[in-house]
């Protein structure tokens, strides 16, 4: 078993090699280590072989970790990746850096009402659902300018860019025309808010596509961390 240091490694080669055959320059491509269900102590490995950006999916759970690495762990930025109900929002107004699952307007003010003034505002991209599946939380493609219109006014919020979760498959084709169609859309919103940077797509699995596709941000947990207990 490789230690994390060394699974962090074999994830950024493979950004790099990804990158470089595709003609980008690997630094244009974050890697944000999911760290969820893993411990603390897990956390401060990562980040004692470089690692500053990480991702949680349960609140609560991500809260207790942000506290617990707090003076040591000090310039980490926390995003949070999981679903987000109205109940947990002050939570995450209040600890976390990034919020990549903003689908709905009525999160997005309460999130703005409750970001402390003292901290920067909270980075936000919006979910978008590019397969369709009825299951999935997220934004249809078409809902995602009129959103982002009433969302980039939030005074607590910073609006940018767009992340998706695609269909689970291993048909690299419907995966590719799914990330190259959050890409087309993200080109598109660029254009009108030239802030967007981020395009949140690619984990453990499909990293190399997501990058050939356009992301700037894989979130990538089995890969670093191990296998998750269900
Ligand atoms: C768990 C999770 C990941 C990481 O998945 P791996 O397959 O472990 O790399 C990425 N994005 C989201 C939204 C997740 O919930």
């Amino acid at each position: 078993m490789n230690t994390i240091a060394q699974q962090l490694q074999l994830v950024h080669d493979r950004i790099a090699g990804a990158a470089a055959r595709c003609g980008r320059p690997a630094a244009d491509v974050g890697l944000l280590a999911v760290s969820k269900t893993k411990p603390a102590a897990d956390v401060a490995a990562a980040y004692a072989a470089g690692q500053r950006q990480f991702g949680e999916n349960y609140v609560q759970e991500a809260v207790d970790k942000i506290k617990a690495l707090r003076t040591t762990c000090p310039d980490i930025r926390w995003h949070l990746i999981g679903p987000l109900q109205s109940n947990k929002s002050r939570l995450v107004a209040e600890h976390f850096d990034w919020v990549h699952t903003v689908d709905r307007l009525k999160i997005a003010q309460r999130l703005s009402d409750q970001r402390p003034v003292h901290m920067r505002p909270l980075n936000i991209c919006l979910q978008v659902n590019v397969s369709g599946e009825a299951s999935k939380s997220g934004l249809a493609p078409a809902e995602v300018a009129a959103l982002a219109e009433r969302v980039d006014v939030l005074p607590g919020l910073c609006l940018r860019g767009l992340m998706t979760i695609p269909e689970a498959t291993d048909d690299p084709e419907i995966l590719r025309s799914q990330l190259l169609e959050l890409k087309q859309l993200f080109d598109r919103m660029a254009e009108k808010y030239p802030r967007l940077d981020t395009l949140s797509m690619g984990m453990s699995n499909d990293l190399e596509l997501a990058v050939a596709c356009g992301s700037t941000l894989v979130r990538v947990g089995t890969a670093i961390f191990g296998s998750r207990n269900p």
